[in-house]
């Protein structure tokens, strides 16, 4: 397989997700371009990253809830090494404070990294990485 543009040399063209019975509606989400959180539905908390209980109440009862994608940089990070397929390098990766509530780990390749700052207002772009559904965030 040729590496993309920006793939760095390892290969692949992208990360493909490591999913599993956790994560799996996060990925279906995602084919739908929708941002789904898990919401416990007993104690109605937002959990991420995706668990099997509820850290405050230990449900196992949770439903998948589409999330507005809007939200602001709480804090960021420029990645540099090693290189990830499909990303340039370096690339920016935030924690996103979603307006819901509850926080997102997310790439913001695309961004200049000079641009970004705590508290900017970002929003979710839903993109392809080959032949994986994925989102990014940008200034909104
Ligand atoms: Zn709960």
């Amino acid at each position: 397989m040729a590496d993309s543009a920006d793939g760095a040399g390892t290969g692949r063209a992208h990360n493909a997700p490591c999913s599993n019975r956790d994560y799996d509606f996060f990925y279906a989400g995602l084919e739908e371009g929708r941002l789904l959180i898990q919401r416990c539905s007993a104690c109605g908390a937002l959990r991420n990253p995706p668990s099997p209980s509820c850290p405050e109440c230990r449900s196992l009862k949770w439903t998948a809830e589409p999330m507005s994608g809007e939200g602001e940089v709480f804090s960021y990070m420029v990645h540099y090494h090693p290189p990830l397929p499909g990303f340039a390098s370096p690339h920016p990766v935030a924690v996103v404070a979603l307006k819901e509530g509850v926080r997102f780990v997310a790439a913001m390749d695309g961004t200049p990294v000079e641009s970004i700052a705590i508290g900017m207002p970002v929003r979710a772009e839903f993109i392809r990485r080959g032949e994986v559904a994925s989102v990014r965030f940008k200034t909104a």
